[in-house]
């Protein structure tokens, strides 16, 4: 039984502001991916901690639950950010290593990984859904298109595992180590783990320790649960927005309406909407928007 898990049995009282949904959910595992998952080691603070912030700046108020829903609501719409990085999560995370390359990229959190150099890494690899494994997109260089036929589908998932299973293997021979970290062949030397682990593949799965406060962390999920971004980090993202969903409801309800459902419009998409409220046509030529910027707006407003 870990440390955590251990904690998570002792009963203590407090009176710091807790979130009972939440604390149902501490350390539990949320499966993502084939070998992923998340975690909820901590977190502080709640909708109130949110509106208590805010009040120091606009004044005592009253204390109305509809109020504190109203101001937060204001505060997400007016970009009153500061309010929100008076709550903090931290989370446990399994992830592929590619997974991690692009979320490493938000560099508001504070991050602890396992390291390959003081450990071993473990033989978990991922291997993407047969739904999942489709074609390069030909209109978007970092999008996926069709879903591959089965025969080819069969050939890439056969190379995924050969060549993840085999870069494991060398990864062992090179160390002269198992996982438990026992010796394989005691006549054979042992390569430094720093130097070993850079033949796996990215698809093998690291860990990491992410702590994030709550303005920011809506940041990495409007970039990250937004249909654009790849489906492996995205899968986190969604993953995260239901633990958000329950940990700060009014800030959630707040952020699915002005940023998430919400769209950022530009002067010229402004005057194309004027216009067509007015009743004139008006065409992607004449808007001066680029085609792509035209299909954007219409598929916001259609
Ligand atoms: C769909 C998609 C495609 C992408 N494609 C690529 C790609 O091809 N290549 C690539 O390299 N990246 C790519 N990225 C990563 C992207 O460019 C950002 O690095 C990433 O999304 C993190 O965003 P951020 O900097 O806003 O977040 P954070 O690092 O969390 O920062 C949050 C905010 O804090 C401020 N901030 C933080 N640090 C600084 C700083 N040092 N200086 C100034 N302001 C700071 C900024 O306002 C920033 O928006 C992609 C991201 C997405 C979502």
């Amino acid at each position: 039984m870990d440390q955590e898990t251990q904690n998570s049995l002792q009963t203590l009282s407090t009176i710091r502001a807790t979130v009972p949904a939440i604390e149902e959910l501490l350390y539990k595992v949320i499966p993502v991916l084939d070998h992923g998952f998340i975690r909820v080691i901590d977190y502080m603070g709640d909708d109130s901690a949110i509106v208590q912030a805010a009040r120091v700046s606009y004044g005592a108020g009253t204390k109305k639950t509809s109020q504190d829903r109203n101001l937060i609501a204001y505060l997400m719409r007016n970009r009153h950010t500061t309010p929100f990085e008076m709550c903090e999560i931290k989370f446990h995370i399994k992830l592929p290593i590619f997974v991690a390359r692009q979320w490493i990229r938000h560099r508001t959190a504070n991050v602890n990984e396992y390291s390959a150099r003081y450990s071993i890494l473990g033989k978990d690899f991922y291997l993407p859904k047969r739904e999942h494994l489709a074609a390069q997109s030909k209109s978007n260089k970092q999008g996926r298109e069709d879903i591959l036929n089965d025969k080819e589908a069969k050939r890439v998932l056969d190379l995924l595992k050969q060549d993840a299973a085999e870069c494991y293997k060398h990864y062992e021979e090179m160390l002269n180590e198992d996982i438990e970290g026992n010796v394989l062949d005691d006549s054979k030397s042992n390569l430094a783990r720093e130097l070993a682990r850079m033949n796996l593949t990215l698809n093998y799965y690291t860990e990491w320790y992410w702590k994030i406060d709550l303005h920011n962390l809506f940041h990495f999920l409007q970039l990250r649960a937004d249909s654009h971004s790849q489906y492996e980090i995205r899968v986190y993202a969604e993953a995260m927005l239901q633990i958000v969903k329950q940990w700060v409801p009014f800030a959630y309800e707040a952020f699915e309406e002005y940023c998430l459902n919400g769209a950022y419009i530009s002067r010229k998409a402004i005057l194309v909407i004027k216009k067509m409220i007015s009743g004139d046509s008006i065409t992607q030529a004449e808007s001066g928007m680029s085609k792509r910027e035209w299909k954007e707006l219409m598929e916001v407003i259609q």
